[in-house]
């Protein structure tokens, strides 16, 4: 167990932690929603420092983040749980866990550890994905100030529900924050996750964007029937675009029927394609498809002159006019960040 960094004791040895927006009141020997964070004789103990549930070498691509580092590698680990719980959750099996069983089939890896092989295996940095990455907050922050020391980037892939006080104390050694905007209503975010607050994950993004100076990009799993009305792309769309700005990329991926949501069909290929025209429309220039290998929504274009900027084939990622940050035939800002830290 691991002293928790952000919480506030309260009166008959209950705590208020402040990890994520749910700030779960919790009993002595009791867990809050995510299961990972426990009331210790009124103190707050993170349960799953430095336990890994999966730990990967993966294109950077995959996150997906495409504006940054294109072609790199980046070292990519996974905890266990969760301060969501959607029915057609990907990642279930780590994602919904009771902490009792977590132990016994992680993989410990401390902090250096971590920098040492993200270097061994030729890694420019480090992401934490796969599970909800405040799951293992103190962990994540340890890791990322040293993997900062080492000349490493850092990523987090995250649901985005975090206080901003978590923010704040990762924000300067964070590099990219790549956020889930599930939908665009509250009613829907209530059905999908439970929780009530679901604006604070937007105010977030924007004080990582603003305030830490974090690359951003957007998914936005679409799901048959559940977030594919065009109230909800056009709102998120044009959030995207009034705070985080046109340049920002907008990942629309395609749902595959999984965990408790095996009666909801894959998303067709049109869907995906409308969310796009109303992404265009909105004026975003840089919007992806996701889950569908091959799809031309994969390549990057500039939106300026139209030429071919990134290619991909899988995860094969080929560079083919890129100077710096901008287009390498007509100069425009393209809005990537490789390079120097
Ligand atoms: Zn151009």
């Amino acid at each position: 167990m691991h002293q928790a960094l952000l919480y506030q004791k309260l009166a008959g040895n209950y705590v208020r932690c402040g990890i994520c927006r749910w700030r779960c009141k919790i009993a002595q020997g009791s867990c809050g929603v995510c299961h990972m964070y426990r009331n210790q004789a009124g103190e707050l103990f993170n349960l799953n420092y430095g336990l890994a549930s999966s730990v990967a070498v993966d294109p950077i691509e995959k996150k997906p983040l495409y504006h940054f580092y294109p072609g790199s590698r980046v070292f990519s680990l996974g905890s266990w749980g969760c301060n969501f719980h959607c029915p057609g959750c990907q990642n279930w099996s780590i994602a919904c866990v009771d902490s009792t069983a977590v132990e016994s089939q992680s993989e410990k890896i401390s902090p250096e550890e971590a920098v040492r092989l993200t270097k061994q295996n030729g890694c420019a940095g480090i992401a934490w994905t796969y599970n909800e990455p405040t799951m293992w907050f103190e962990y994540t922050l340890d890791s990322a100030k040293l993997a900062r020391q080492n000349g490493l980037y850092t990523v987090y892939v995250t649901n985005g529900y975090m206080t901003s006080e978590v923010l704040d104390m990762i924000g300067p050694y964070l590099d990219a924050w790549r956020v889930d905007i599930k939908g665009f209503t509250g009613d829907y975010y209530r059905r999908l996750t439970k929780i009530t607050h679901w604006e604070g994950i937007l105010e977030t993004a924007e004080r990582a964007k603003k305030k830490w100076g974090m690359h951003v990009e957007v998914v936005t799993n679409i799901t048959p029937g559940q977030n594919d009305d065009d109230v909800q792309l056009k709102g998120i769309a044009n959030w995207i675009k009034t705070k985080l700005g046109e340049l920002t990329p907008w990942h629309v991926t395609r749902f595959y029927p999984q965990y408790q949501e095996q009666d909801i069909p894959a998303t067709p290929i049109e869907t995906l394609e409308k969310a796009i025209k109303i992404g265009n429309e909105t004026g975003l220039r840089f919007i992806y498809t996701g889950n569908v290998p091959g799809h031309d929504g994969e390549n990057t274009y500039c939106y300026c002159c139209g030429k071919l900027i990134i290619q991909k084939q899988g995860y094969n990622t080929q560079i083919l006019g890129l100077n710096n940050d901008r287009c390498g035939f007509c100069g425009a800002d393209l809005n990537f960040r490789r390079g120097k830290l």
